[in-house]
């Protein structure tokens, strides 16, 4: 499939097995997200070797809207028209409400719900002229079911499935389809960074969150794989995935099952 994709925040964890993936599957693809420059570059260099398809970074920070404008430029003129987008950068931060730092409540606001309004609506032009597109927002089970002390998380990852189904609606005559993926915990640095926070906010060994609070959300008691996303992500670029649209997608272990 030679199509050109932005992952945002694919410098690591679920978006770095998306970008793999989907140039696996023959997309050139924009990597962007943070990390020291030497990594970021080795990182570049692999997926395109082994996948022979272009693989370009931006540095763009995702909080910043004239960032992403720039990142949509530089997108377009170095591997041509966004076809598809994959909205995964996303920061989480554990505290109790009254004490949520509000510096970070904008952050998680700004990262994980208004730079996806961002992406979408610069994407959306080029998608709807060329009939053609696909917008994936790495959502989360906190889109569809809250837990304590991460009031601006579940916020956002709601606000980001209601964005998702305006978004789905607006380009469904035009062929752009718009579908959020939803995982349960990963274990990934973000999740690795919110294990010891909740050990702090709930007084509990990290042992005892990932047992207790972590996996006995999930009834399979295993964490969600990052390949097994990229696949689901690979599966919904796919011609057999056109009339989904809309959806939020679970991949969880049963946890919004309950
Ligand atoms: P991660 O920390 O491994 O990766 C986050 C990525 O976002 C990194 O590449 C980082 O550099 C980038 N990033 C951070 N701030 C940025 C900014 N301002 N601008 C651009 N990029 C920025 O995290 P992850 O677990 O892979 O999370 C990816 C997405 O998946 C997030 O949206 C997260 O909410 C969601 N998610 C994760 C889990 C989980 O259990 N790990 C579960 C559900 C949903």
């Amino acid at each position: 499939m030679q199509k050109t994709a932005i992952v945002t925040g694919s410098t690591s964890g679920i978006g770095e097995a998306i970008a793999r993936s989907l140039a696996q599957a023959g997309c050139k693809v924009m990597l962007n997200g943070f990390g020291s420059p030497d990594a970021i570059e080795t990182l570049r260099r692999e997926i395109a070797t082994s996948s022979k398809c272009e693989v370009a970074y931006s540095a763009a920070d995702l909080t910043r809207p004239d960032d992403i404008e720039q990142l949509f430029e530089d997108t377009t003129s170095k591997l041509g028209p966004v076809d598809i987008l994959v909205n995964n950068a996303g920061v989480q931060h554990v505290s109790p409400i009254e004490s949520f730092p509000t510096a970070k409540w904008d952050q998680i606001l700004a990262l994980n719900l208004s730079a996806a309004f961002h992406t979408t609506r610069l994407a959306f032009p080029g998608m709807k002229s060329a009939a053609w597109g696909r917008i994936i927002n790495i959502a989360s089970a906190h889109a569809l079911v809250a837990s304590p002390f991460k009031s601006a998380y579940v916020a956002a990852k709601h606000g980001l499935l209601g964005l998702t189904r305006a978004s789905a609606l607006e380009g469904a005559a035009f062929g752009v389809r718009v579908n959020a993926i939803c995982p349960g915990y990963v274990k990934t640095p973000l999740v690795e960074n919110q294990i010891a926070d909740t050990a702090k906010a709930r007084n509990l060994s990290e042992e005892a969150v990932i047992r207790d609070v972590i996996l006995a959300a999930q009834p399979t008691r295993q964490f969600v794989r990052t390949e097994d996303i990229a696949a689901l992500a690979v599966f919904l670029i796919s011609d057999a995935a056109a009339q989904i649209n809309g959806a939020a997608l679970p991949i969880d272990g049963g946890w919004t099952a309950q």
